[in-house]
């Protein structure tokens, strides 16, 4: 039905369908995105990390190129002194003749090294390690051991030599310690022993970190020293660790430590441990001419802080995209929905009105009834049928209330089977409606349904009711008509007795009757003397009216309800007696006879008779036999009883009887002329 349900456009139906395409689209686009982004993100974490390991490598250089370049420059100096061939001299001399000037230029000499090349200290020693002079009073003592082997090695090589980092009782701090041999000719006299303080003149280079936000950044010195490593440079934690703080090289195994991996001689870069424990990105590098290490190390945390930032920014930015981009699709759903839900709404408003137009235009409502309420919910229309406010919801029992008495037990009966029967519901009836509205004709047609049991009585009702009131009038009204003209067909329009028609149809019907009952069937057959002569003489005026005359007295004179006068055709009757036999009919024909004399109508020309207009009456009786003849015989013995009657004189009724038979065929033309 197109009014309630607007076929849908195929064309949207196409784009409804490829709605789904879209989201399906941007969801692949957001996987898509997310897999570039972290493709990138992965690309971008390497190069970063490439960046930062190749920036500690860098730093870790320069302060190897620095440490090693102040070991050389340092050892130069000691080379330079072991080269002086004055000093040596001027030692020489003091020791041949220790003078107190002599002693004076020496130190003067020692504290020169102090003041201008910034020594800690510097010493004159013997050969033996006895310490000599130093730059400002009597040292005393002499070197401490392993500065007594480094001393015997350099006088053996001729040669300045250093004795690595140190720490000794006579100083409260980490030294350098270097011996520089003096030879007067080919004659050892002694040796310098250079000390520096490792704080002030080696430290700071390791300190030299570019971006000094820095703050888990360290360079470490350290040497191997049989199953141990000792630090050689401060902690960053422990100020007073040079020399003193040690780890096992078992701890490369146990710990991943940095330290422990470079001494067992892992280079380059490291990702491992360090003292703390804590995860570091570090470089290992080895001093050259030394058995120093030298270990720069970063917190990998802070190392890579910059990278996850970027990372995390990423991240951030695709989520916020991922959430724009869901949010933007909620919306367009969202958007979507609604319009279609104001179109459906539409659709059915407007579907709504056409239906209330169209129920409006055939007086058609519809309604649905519910058995277990005993309720009708119906339309505007149905209700306005039953004189009902438009949202009226109509109880079983105002129902019936409305219902024509004469219709309201039909009608129970035909709504109780349906429902019981579940067969469709086809009625008609009256209502007298609410407010006091005229009677109303109303045409039902309703569908159950109810649970799925077929078998089961059905609980709901749904269907129309129409108004049908004018329809019915009109049919009545066509009814009354029909019936009217049927009667008109019948009807002689002269006399209003029954036509040949009627009659003929009356006595076929009551022939079958009497055939079945056995009854006898009586006929009459009737004309008037002389009319010929009568229309001659008074005009065909007075012949009507004396027709009519004649009839009123037929018919007056028939009282019985089963009988039945015709005007069988011109100025002849016919009268048919239900139930008679040869002396009823004969009586009824005498006293019919009588009846028309009664009326005294002037025939002169009737003659010899009595003046006045009479009539011959015919007179047949049959008892109809089961398997007989039709009802022609009836006619023809009534007939040929008339012609009897003429014959004999006129104005008398004749009994058909033997003395008939003759004229029964074939009557004499003379006979047939007269009538
Ligand atoms: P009989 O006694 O032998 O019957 O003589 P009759 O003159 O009546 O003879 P017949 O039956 O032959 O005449 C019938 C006449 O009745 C002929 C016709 O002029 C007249 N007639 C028939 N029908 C009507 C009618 O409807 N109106 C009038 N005015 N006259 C009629
Ligand atoms: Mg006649
Ligand atoms: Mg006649």
């Amino acid at each position: 039905m197109p009014l309630l349900r607007p076929a849908a456009h195929p064309r949207r139906a196409v784009l409804a369908r490829r709605g789904w395409l879209l989201p399906l689209g941007l969801a692949l686009l957001l996987a898509l995105l997310g897999w570039g982004g972290h493709l990138l993100y992965q690309e971008r974490e390497r190069r970063y990390q490439h960046v930062i390991e190749n920036g500690l490598s860098a730093i870790n250089q320069v302060q190897v190129r620095s440490v090693t370049q102040w070991r050389q420059r340092r050892l130069g100096e000691a080379e330079a002194l072991s080269d002086d061939a004055v000093l040596a001299l001027a030692v020489a001399r003091w020791q041949a003749e220790p003078t107190a000037e002599r002693e004076a230029r020496l130190r003067e000499r020692l504290r020169g090294l102090v003041e201008y090349m910034q020594y800690a200290g510097a010493y004159l020693v013997d050969t033996q390690g006895t310490l000599l002079l130093a730059s400002q009073g009597a040292p005393g003592g002499s070197l401490p051991e392993s500065e007594r082997r480094a001393l015997a090695q350099a006088l053996a090589q001729a040669q300045a030599i250093t004795n690595g980092l140190q720490r000794n009782e006579r100083f409260v701090f980490p030294y350098y310690g270097m011996l520089a041999p003096l030879f007067d000719g080919e004659r050892p006299v002694g040796a310098i022993w250079l000390v520096m303080d490792a704080r002030t003149t080696l430290y700071p280079l390791l300190e030299a970190w570019p971006g000094g936000s820095r703050t888990t950044a360290e360079s470490l010195l350290a040497r191997r020293e049989g199953d141990e490593v000792v630090f050689l440079s401060p902690l960053r934690t422990h100020e007073e660790a040079a020399l003193r703080q040690r780890l096992s090289l078992a701890s490369a195994d146990e710990g991943g430590d940095a330290m422990a991996l470079a001494a067992r001689g892992a280079r380059g870069t490291l990702y491992a441990n360090d003292y703390r424990g804590h995860p570091v990105l570090a470089t290992v590098s080895a001093v050259p001419a030394s058995d120093w290490l030298l270990v720069s190390k970063i917190d990998r945390a802070e190392a890579f802080a910059d990278a996850s930032r970027g990372g995390w920014l990423s991240l951030t930015v695709y989520v916020s995209l991922s959430l724009v981009l869901a949010g933007a699709l909620a919306l367009w759903w969202q958007w979507r929905a609604w319009r279609r839900e104001r179109a459906l709404k539409e659709r059915l408003e407007r579907n709504m009105h056409w239906l209330e137009s169209a129920q409006r235009a055939a007086s058609l409502g519809y309604f649905a009834y519910d058995a277990g309420q005993r309720r009708f919910a119906m339309s505007a229309m149905a209700n306005a049928i039953f004189g009902l406010p438009p949202q009226a919801q109509m109880t079983l029992r105002q129902w019936i209330g409305l219902l024509h008495p004469d219709d309201r037990e039909a009608m129970l009966n035909a709504h109780g089977q349906a429902m019981s029967e579940r067969s469709a519901l086809l009625v008609q009836y009256r209502i007298r409606p609410h407010g006091g509205l005229p009677l109303r004709w109303v045409e039902v047609r309703g569908e159950f349904s109810g649970p799925g049991d077929a078998r089961a009585p059905a609980s709901r009702m749904a269907g129309t009711v129409q108004d049908i009131t004018e329809r019915r009038q009109a049919e009545e009204q066509l009814e009354r008509y029909r019936a009217a003209l049927e009667a008109q067909v019948r009807i002689d329009t002269l006399t209003r007795l029954a036509n040949r028609l009627a009659l003929d149809e009356r006595v076929a019907l009551e022939w079958a009757r009497a055939q079945r009952g056995g009854a006898p069937l009586a006929l009459l057959m009737i004309d008037v003397d002389r009319f010929k002569a009568f229309n001659d003489t008074y005009g065909h005026g007075a012949g009507d009216r004396c027709l009519q005359a004649v009839a009123q007295a037929l018919a007056d004179g028939v009282q019985r309800a089963g009988d039945m006068v015709a005007r069988y055709g011109g100025e002849e009757f016919a009268v048919l007696l239900a139930g008679a036999d040869e002396r009823d009919a004969l009586a009824v024909a005498e006293r019919l006879r009588m009846a028309v004399r009664a009326l005294a109508i002037e025939h002169a020309p009737a003659g010899r008779d009595a003046g006045i207009v009479t009539i011959s009456v015919g007179v047949a009786s049959v008892r109809p036999a089961a398997q007989g003849a039709g009802a022609q015989e009836l006619f023809e013995r009534a007939d040929a009883a008339l012609y009897h009657a003429k014959r004999s004189g006129r104005d008398r009724s004749v009994v058909y009887g033997p003395q008939c038979a003759h004229l029964l065929h074939d009557p004499p033309d003379s006979l047939r002329a007269e009538l």
